[in-house]
């Protein structure tokens, strides 16, 4: 893709991955009159080859990410506060770019650090959150850790996430958790209704279904937010 874009915009260098480590690196060697960097992810045609694109950036420790300053945003500038908790995603669903874009990675933050995000939001007078996870329910654990904490801190927040069908199904007891601690709207990729078109995507337990998960008398979430993607 990095090439298809190079050769159609004419942009000199395109960061493949996670550009927070590489992308100050890139402005280092430009800054000492250095316009071939040797940065893994950073690729720039020379010569008739492509450079630099043997790698795709990939921070692995997600958490050593400096948190958002507040200070650095215009008061002017209107702010919807996002929290990612974690990058990439386990699964292979087969139209998803979410694997090819982070190599197959999957990084989670710990609890604590994103309560401490939480907390920072509050005091700045945010109490609604999107997290921007591809898949906040990959790690139910984690998701329940997360929402104890949110109770014993006694934060009252809002929250929306997107999860996957199958988690759902599985797991109709997390939802209810994360409902009682704020969450008002999950997105689920229904995709198709078609067992054999589900298994060619690779998500599973095609034979499971949205409402299995959910008998229309116990919707833990109040508003539970279908994508269907009809290709
Ligand atoms: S579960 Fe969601 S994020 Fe993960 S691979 Fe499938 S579509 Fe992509």
């Amino acid at each position: 893709m990095y090439k298809e874009v190079m050769a159609e915009t004419g942009v000199d260098y395109v960061c493949r991955g996670e550009g927070e480590e590489v992308l100050p690196a890139l402005l280092s060697s430009l800054e000492q009159g250095e316009e071939n960097p040797s940065v893994p992810g950073i690729v720039f045609f020379r010569d008739g080859e492509y450079h630099n694109d043997h790698k795709i950036a990939i921070i692995d420790d997600i958490e050593s990410l400096p948190k958002i300053s507040r200070d650095l945003v215009d008061p002017a500038f209107s702010f919807s506060p996002k929290i990612v908790s974690s990058r990439g995603c386990p699964f292979r669903c087969s139209f998803c770019s979410i694997s090819a874009f982070y190599n197959g990675k999957y990084r989670q933050r710990s609890v604590d650090s994103v309560i401490s995000d939480i907390k920072d939001y509050l005091s700045w007078g945010y109490d609604t959150f999107w997290f921007h996870d591809d898949n906040l329910t990959v790690d139910t654990n984690w998701v329940y850790d997360f929402c104890d904490q949110l109770e014993q801190e006694e934060l009252r927040i809002k929250y929306n996430c997107m999860s996957r069908v199958d988690t759902i199904v599985k797991h109709p007891e997390l939802i209810k958790r994360m409902a009682e601690t704020g969450c008002s709207l999950i997105s689920i990729g229904i995709e198709s209704g078609i067992p054999e078109v589900l298994e060619r995507m690779h998500k599973k337990d095609p034979r499971q279904r949205y409402h299995e998960g959910h008998p229309r008398d116990e919707q833990p979430c109040s508003q539970p937010q279908l994508v269907y993607d009809p290709g």
